[in-house]
């Protein structure tokens, strides 16, 4: 392969980042046999605790223990709450509960429209499913419910909602395809036609589809809109962008095909040496063998080879991990025969690469202009961006593209937020990686965890097109990776200063896990190193008294016109049919705070607090 096919993706990529820096005295020492996995706490004067700290002053800072957050109270759960904003929760919730009616509520939606008119159907969206679950058409009719959210303790992660309404017909075609070579493509990261519709089985997050380069522009501009009304909403606020709507798909699914084969040649080479089924972290393949290894395979003569491990942060112990070798496919591709690596199947030496037409690689450039753009706009305005995980067969380059973006822009202050799905197989290896990069490279690590919203389409992928399944066998395995990966975070927020994350989650026990290793691990609430994140309309019983006891937390916040809203909002609807146990409790609760109101004649008052 010649080596001027190196994808201007990863140059431009690489243009982005800020110098990389040597690695981290903490990586070094840990790398020194002997010492210990984890470098010591840093003395950090500005840092307080449950336990106390010193101030700035060398005064003694004590912190009162957060107070005790009760979920289960419906007056502090709805108290942002007026009555008839109750009442509608309570009809939406239980109609959501109704799986004859959610399950035609795109069809049922379209006909109110035709039997109502536009006006009168605009109105009973609003007062009914629009109503809660959308703040509003746009920046300036979404600012009342923000600030009195935030009045509440609770910020906003703004998320512009409108989804193109296609038909399936409509949206199949404008799914990547297949590309030349496809024979040879890893089935994962290759277009199906049956998959063509990425919103089939998809219920909490919206789609978009690539209709051209202009349309591509277009989404950035709304990301834009997003940004600054996120800027003008509040001090510390958030705006959700999804990479998808920024470029070409079939970029995305060619580059993550390259991630992942760079990747497995890594642990095929570990496998080699004897350290198959290592943690991530702890695989280090010594050079020497894997030097042997190469030049047997015909892929790089120990000479050339020799130049690949000396670089200013390689091999310096003899030994290379997976965050060294990825490090090579930014900066050694200009060797073309690095290019090439064996199919374990077949035995021979195959591109890793594939060609991009120039027109392709243009399109790459323009998709990292355009996250350029906005994180550039996003640290202006002082807001964090948040880039949404998406499925399986984007997500290694999505991920690996935020993670370009953290390096340039999270060297100051977490910025840029990645996200981690926890159904994934390989979560907790992503996370460590990207943890210990950060500490290598000196900037601030920012990720939100969640479980992963496309589990059921991706299992049905997998199936259908005969790979291995890459999520987690059942929800409880699902559970123990959330709780691995979140342990991990948070043991690390202990040491750090920089690192900060978001438990994106609507289950209790989650939350209250969380809660109780900060209070274990005296993070403090008020350092605002740990966030909670639920979505617009769901869960106010866990958000509401999460603010009020001064924990950092925030509501996904989507907004847009009803009409082009509802696509989003009719899989919304499906969303809360999947957790009728949780939204049951939830009709409980408001149902009692209701009677409590009626009872006590409070039914009238404004919501107080
Ligand atoms: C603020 C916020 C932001 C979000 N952003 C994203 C995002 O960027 N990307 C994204 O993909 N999702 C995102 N989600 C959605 C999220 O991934 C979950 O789909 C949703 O929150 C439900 O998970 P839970 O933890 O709230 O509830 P739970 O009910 O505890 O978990 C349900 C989830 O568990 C997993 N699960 C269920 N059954 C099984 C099974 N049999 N095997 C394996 N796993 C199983 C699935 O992921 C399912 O969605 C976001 C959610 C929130 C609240």
């Amino acid at each position: 392969m010649a080596s001027s096919a190196r994808p201007l993706a990863l140059r431009a990529a690489c243009s982005l980042r800020a110098p990389r820096c040597l690695r981290s005295t903490a990586a070094a020492r840990q790398e020194q046999p002997g010492e210990p996995a984890r470098p010591p706490p840093p003395p950090d004067p500005e840092r307080g605790s449950a336990h106390g700290g010193t101030g700035p002053r060398g005064t003694r800072r004590v912190q009162p223990p957060p107070p005790a957050v009760d979920f289960g109270d419906p007056r502090e759960a709805f108290r942002s709450k007026s009555s008839a904003e109750l009442v509608r929760a309570l009809v939406v919730l239980r109609l959501c509960a109704l799986e004859p009616l959610v399950a035609r509520s795109r069809q049922l939606m379209n006909l109110s429209r035709k039997l109502l008119g536009q006006q009168r159907f605009e109105k009973l969206m609003k007062m009914t499913f629009y109503g809660q679950f959308v703040a509003g058409e746009d920046q300036e009719a979404i600012k009342p419910l923000i600030q009195r959210n935030r009045a509440f303790g609770v910020g906003s992660v703004l998320d512009y909602s409108v989804e193109e309404d296609l038909t399936p017909e409509e949206a199949e075609p404008r799914s990547p395809y297949l590309s030349p070579g496809a024979a040879q493509r890893e089935k994962q990261y290759l277009a199906h036609r049956e998959f063509g519709d990425r919103r089939d089985r998809v219920i909490s997050a919206r789609t978009y589809f690539y209709a051209d380069e202009t349309k591509c522009d277009q989404h950035m501009d709304t990301f834009l809109r997003c940004i600054e009304a996120s800027g003008g909403s509040s001090e510390d606020s958030f705006s959700a962008i999804k990479l998808t709507a920024l470029g070409r798909p079939q970029f995305l699914l060619q580059f993550s095909e390259v991630l992942m084969k760079w990747r497995k040649f890594f642990h095929q080479m570990a496998a080699e040496q004897g350290k198959a089924g290592l943690a991530v972290m702890e695989t280090k393949l010594e050079v020497k063998k894997l030097q042997e290894t190469l030049a047997n395979l015909g892929i790089a003569t120990k000479a050339e080879s020799q130049h690949w491990f000396t670089g200013e942060d390689l091999g310096v112990s003899g030994t290379v991990d997976l965050l060294d070798w990825n490090s090579l496919i930014d900066s050694r591709t200009k060797l073309s025969k690095l290019l090439l690596i064996p199919n374990m199947k077949t035995g021979q030496l195959e591109p890793l690469l594939s060609h991009f037409t120039e027109e392709e690689d243009l399109q790459m450039k323009r998709m990292l202009q355009r996250m350029d753009v906005l994180a550039t706009r996003a640290l202006e305005l002082g807001v964090r961006l948040m880039v949404d995980a998406e499925q399986t067969y984007f997500q290694p380059a999505i991920s690996r593209l935020t993670l370009e973006m953290q390096r340039k822009f999270n060297m100051e202050k977490a910025v840029v937020f990645n996200t981690f799905q926890c159904y994934l197989k390989e979560a907790y290896d992503n996370v460590t990686m990207d943890v210990e990069l950060s500490r290598r490279e000196g900037w601030h690590f920012g990720a939100k965890l969640v479980r992963g919203a496309y589990m059921e389409q991706e299992q049905a992928r997998a199936a259908q097109v005969g790979y291995e399944d890459p999520l987690n066998p059942t929800y409880e395995k699902t559970n123990e990776m959330y709780q691995r990966c979140l342990d991990y975070v948070l043991e690390e927020i202990k040491y750090s200063q920089k690192i900060k994350v978001m438990v994106a989650s609507h289950n209790e026990d989650t939350v209250t896990f969380t809660i109780r290793r900060m209070a274990e691990l005296g993070i403090h609430p008020s350092e605002k190193k740990v966030y909670f994140g639920q979505l617009l309309g769901m869960c106010d019983q866990i958000t509401f008294p999460l603010g009020q006891a001064g924990y950092p937390v925030y509501k996904y916040v989507p907004y847009g016109p009803v009409n082009e809203v509802l696509p989003y909002l009719s899989r919304r609807a499906l969303e809360n049919r999947g957790f009728m146990k949780r939204a049951k409790r939830e009709r409980d609760l408001l149902w009692s705070e209701f009677k409590r109101r009626l009872i006590t004649g409070s039914l009238f008052c404004n919501p107080s607090h």
